[in-house]
């Protein structure tokens, strides 16, 4: 067993993964528009700064700032030629960061969407989008990444592309989709279906999961919702730091960190192994999930009340998997040959 995660998986109960990059590079002069990759070369010392942010905090994972390096992404910066490079230093600071620890790290490079639409809805073939993401996964593995982490994704045709890519680059990896849309991905994936997706992939994740999405309340409800399908794999909670609210124009998420600390417990509780935090979720943050996680106990999986009760309502009644939503189907119940 070569792999760090896969090693730290079977070793551990529990890991804490990062929390957001989006919020903690605006907080260092990043504008909307901006391309935060560029910064891997153009401004090495924040990205330290990002990545020490939760290495310090007491992150086991954390994912480089590679999220939107892929070819697609970058050509609307004139910069998709430079997919390979970009990748590749956003993973070597990763390295230095994660080896300078003294403990074990993870580097997990980040892989987001494409930000094209899938066909036949959209331009976008199976093809190209495993040769964009296989071209990424190059970038991060010759830069030293310990996996690929495909994170945000709606789809699960671009899931799967990201997963043959990742073969492709002979890369171990994990994935999460975000379940935005009333308890589905906006491509109307419930948490069921991802569970199903994931364990008849020719290519495994170590693991699986959500992130960001809504606010934290739902994103727990979808790990209920994996766990109801008792996964083979480790399941991975990222959610975000509360209830996003719109304030002066801008998304600000209100949860403290001793909120997040009760995310944390709970998330473990509803059955996720790895667990972190995405948007509006900074080291003070991770400080709390680490010592809430290290000083409680796990115990029994919450109910739906108990979850709101901690962390606020749900956005959408159903999480996808209610009684008036089709049943699941023999195809979607079969297990991985
Ligand atoms: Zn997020």
């Amino acid at each position: 067993m070569s792999n760090l995660l896969e090693k730290l998986l079977v070793e551990r109960d529990w890991l804490l993964a990062d929390g957001a990059t989006g919020t903690n590079l605006f907080n260092m002069g990043l504008t909307a528009g901006d391309a935060p990759e560029l910064w891997n070369d153009t401004a090495p010392e924040k990205i330290r700064k990002l990545y020490s942010g939760a290495v310090d905090s007491g992150s086991d994972i954390f994912l480089t700032n590679t999220f939107g390096g892929n070819a697609s992404r970058m050509k609307l910066h004139d910069a998709q030629s430079r997919v390979f490079e970009l990748n590749k230093k956003g993973a070597e600071i990763g390295r230095e960061i994660a080896d300078a620890s003294g403990r074990q790290v993870v580097v997990a490079g980040s892989v987001g969407p494409t930000g094209d639409i899938m066909a036949p809805m959209g331009s976008l073939t199976f093809d190209s989008a495993v040769e964009m993401f296989h071209e990424q996964a190059e970038g991060l593995k010759a830069g030293g990444a310990d996996v690929a982490w495909v994170e945000t994704i709606s789809a699960p045709e671009e899931f799967q592309a990201a997963a043959r890519a990742f073969e492709l680059a002979e890369l171990p990896w994990a994935g999460t989709m975000s379940f935005d849309t009333a308890g589905r991905t906006m491509m109307g994936m419930t948490s069921r279906d991802m569970v199903a997706m994931v364990e008849k992939l020719p290519n495994a994740p170590l693991a699986f999961g959500a992130n960001c999405g809504v606010g934290a309340s739902d994103l727990l409800r979808t790990v209920l919702g994996f766990a109801a399908s008792t996964p083979q794999l480790p399941v991975i909670a990222k959610g975000n730091a509360g209830i996003p609210k719109y304030v002066d124009g801008h998304i600000h998420y209100d949860g403290t960190p001793e909120l997040m600390g009760q995310y944390a417990v709970l998330a473990r509780n509803c059955g996720a192994k790895i667990i972190g935090g995405c948007c509006g979720t900074m080291p003070e943050h991770l400080v709390a999930m680490r010592a809430a996680l290290e000083n409680t106990p796990k115990s029994a999986a919450p109910s739906l009340d108990e979850i709101t009760a901690v962390l606020g309502g749900f956005s959408s009644a159903s999480d996808g998997l209610g009684d008036n939503e089709p049943a699941p189907t023999r195809r979607n119940r079969r297990k991985r040959a």
